[in-house]
């Protein structure tokens, strides 16, 4: 019975993980979703390539499993709390709540799956509605932009506007070799750490200091930073 437990709990972490890191490369569109494979990775500069929806379903998810994580004391994003969980199954098994906090974990890989699977590869954003803030996906060739919420124009231009806003607005807090690792992960280009260092301390990547080495950067200048050393 424990043994069954434990074994579908160790299975769930897996698939959670593999999942969540597929749904976090959707979201900076360096993978499309509804297609096999997370292999090919290309560099994805422009801010326009950013997925919201799937930056959603990210934390979504993430919230899942931040909750059952505190459970047993852990704490941090998932990237950092599906391996330490896994660490400590032992722990996870022991939780009066284990089986519900299993059934949350596995309805999560449900939902994960099931949004990867969704074929919406002719669909692109087009930006982020002005009045609602939700984002707006329309087939390729069209023009003019529509919200569910009413809003329309003939010129997309506005909604671009507010999707680069909502970029301006995401950070990330990371150590100079943290940095260098997420270029390589999320715009698949290297960037060594010393590299990395050296666009901080010179001001490249309008970054504020976080305490304990880290930096705290707004993705949108690391994305412009990249892609100007890459032209260079
Ligand atoms: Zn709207």
């Amino acid at each position: 019975m424990t043994g069954q437990l434990r074994k579908t709990y160790a299975t769930t972490l897996h698939d959670l993980a593999t999942l969540m890191r597929r749904v976090h490369l959707v979201a900076y569109k360096i993978v499309k979703r509804g297609r096999g494979g997370a292999g090919h990775v290309r560099p994805a500069f422009a801010p326009a390539l950013v997925d919201l929806q799937a930056m959603d379903v990210e934390s979504m998810a993430e919230a899942t499993v931040s909750e059952v994580a505190a459970g047993i004391g852990l704490w941090g994003d998932w990237q950092t709390l599906l391996p330490r969980m896994t660490a400590r199954l032992t722990d996870l098994c022991a939780r009066r709540t284990a089986a519900d906090d299993l059934a949350r974990l596995q309805a999560e890989t449900q939902v994960l799956r099931a949004w990867l699977g969704d074929t919406m590869d002719s669909q692109q954003l087009a930006g982020i509605c002005p009045e609602c803030h939700a984002p707006i996906y329309q087939p390729p060739a069209s023009h003019s932009v529509t919200c569910r919420c009413g809003w329309t124009s003939v010129d997309p231009q506005p909604a671009r506007l507010e999707l680069q806003r909502q970029w301006a607005r995401l950070h990330i807090t990371v150590t100079p070799a943290g940095l260098s690792e997420w270029i390589s992960d999320n715009l698949g280009v290297h960037v060594n750490r010393k590299t990395c260092t050296t666009w901080l301390l010179r001001g490249k990547l309008q970054a504020t200091r976080a305490g304990d080495g880290c930096w705290t950067i707004p993705l949108a200048a690391i994305a412009r930073q990249v892609q100007r050393h890459a032209s260079e």
